[in-house]
């Protein structure tokens, strides 16, 4: 495998050598192994976790003796498997592997040339992650609001925020749920857009026969460990079928480093990226490591299976809720939209039930029910204000966010619960709305 397609850094770009140059740094060893195991599959308290992590470090101790050792941790043939399966799984022509998906995100937006100034529209729901980059160089976010059945992107709003000044628009999968994206290419090709699919739910889902981030210019996926398939903690995917961006991946990833170039007497040369304009941005450091891969590619093997089992159980809190009167439950797959269910979208009708979800959330933690309300209106946190936004005003654009953050909707966990915790879910939000309707 060549540098260019490993995504190259500098430590293997010598060659085979009687010393070699990764000896430059410290190898693992036996011992940090069995501690990598009793890492992943910790102690319960089960009193035979002791004799078995002993037979286990014996036999590790063994195969250490006749095995060799891991030389290329970051950026090697794992990372390039990942990539080489993400490009045929999503079905997209250029695939980054990297730290996390901000990180891939910062690099979509810095090939798309965003500086101050620029418009971004995104929904008024997300994660703050999907505006740190504009914020930073002080583009301008412009909030659309949302669709009251899926909490997504509303294209119809997006249309009536487009102004001149419009670079892009980053609809977001919420809870793995697919964004209308049809009228929003159409809007993007009509004024020239970037289109960014924030799909850090969004792993696997699809729209109308294409994978969900491999709709827009750009999309990926994070890795992170809530979400619906990770890379032990940390990673992100980035995703383009643009010829112009996607062969600066590896470059944008790792701080320009160009091994197609060399300067005189030395390795390579350091190229800076190429944005959209042809004008020359910088480019960070978004490695990752090879183990990540590897916990990616594992998981990846089973994606299918999970979201099978993520769409079983959406399936089921949706036949146990649509029973109770004010419960609204969540939009079922159709032929052509497929969500990851990566998490369960709840909305009552504060009308029929008696009360808001805010009441509701209190009972069902009362109960021991874990609500993830953390997508919340982003206009309404303290960093907007201190850049200068009017929470006010903003809010006042984005009627249907407000009535359904305050109201109507929260998200619950859908696997891996057990049947049991499943059941118990369902049942406690049956029970939690009877209560209110009855005024306790
Ligand atoms: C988790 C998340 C991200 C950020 O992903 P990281 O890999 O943690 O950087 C972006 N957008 C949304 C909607 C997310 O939930």
């Amino acid at each position: 495998m060549s540098e260019k397609e490993s995504g190259g850094d500098f430590r293997y770009a010598v060659g085979e050598s009687k010393v070699p140059w990764h000896a430059v740094g410290e190898f693992y060893d036996g011992k940090d192994a069995v501690e990598m195991v009793k890492f992943l599959l910790p102690a319960t308290g089960d009193p035979a976790y002791a004799a078995q992590t002993e037979k286990v470090a014996e036999e590790i101790k063994k195969l250490a003796e006749v095995g060799g050792k891991a030389t290329k941790l970051t950026l090697g043939r794992k990372v390039a498997e990942a990539e080489q399966i993400s490009r045929s799984y999503f079905g997209s022509k250029y695939a980054c592997f990297l730290d996390n998906w901000t990180g891939g995100m910062e690099i979509a937006y810095k090939l798309a040339g965003i500086g101050p100034g620029d418009e971004i529209i995104m929904p008024a729901i997300t994660f703050i992650a999907t505006m740190a980059y504009p914020l930073s160089v002080g583009a301008k976010i412009v909030f659309a609001d949302v669709d009251p059945e899926t909490i997504n992107l509303d294209p119809a709003d997006v249309a009536r925020k487009i102004t001149p000044k419009t670079k892009m628009i980053v609809p977001v999968h919420l809870g793995g749920c697919p964004v209308d994206m049809d009228p929003i290419m159409e809007l993007a090709a009509k004024h020239d857009i970037i289109v960014m699919e924030d799909a850090a739910h969004g792993m696997g889902g699809a729209y109308k026969g294409k994978k969900l981030g491999a709709i827009g210019h750009f999309g990926g996926f994070s890795l992170h460990e809530v979400k619906n398939i990770n890379s032990f903690g940390e990673g992100g995917i980035l995703l383009s079928n643009e010829d112009w961006a996607g062969p600066q991946f590896p470059g944008a990833r790792f701080l320009g480093l160009d091994f197609s170039r060399k300067i005189k007497d030395w390795l390579y040369d350091i190229s800076p990226l190429t944005d959209r304009y042809g004008k020359p941005q910088v480019a960070l450091n978004h490695s990752a490591t090879e183990i990540q891969a590897l916990g990616l590619l594992l998981q990846m093997q089973r994606l299918d299976q999970i979201i099978a089992m993520r769409k079983a159980a959406a399936e089921y809190m949706n036949s146990v809720l649509s029973q109770e009167d004010g419960i609204l439950v969540e939009k079922a797959d159709t032929a052509e939209t497929y969500s990851t269910h990566h998490l369960y979208l709840l909305r009552i009708d504060p009308e029929k039930v008696g009360g808001n979800i805010q009441q509701l959330s209190k009972k069902l933690a009362e109960k021991g029910l874990t609500n993830i309300t953390h997508f919340g209106p982003m206009y309404r946190f303290k960093i907007m204000k201190d850049l200068g936004y009017d929470e006010n005003a903003i809010a006042a654009t984005c009627p249907v966010t407000e009535k359904m953050f305050y109201h109507s909707y929260t998200h619950l966990p859908l696997y891996p619960l057990t049947r049991e915790q499943l059941e118990y879910q369902a049942q406690a939000v049956v029970e939690a709305v009877r209560e209110m309707k009855q005024g306790k």
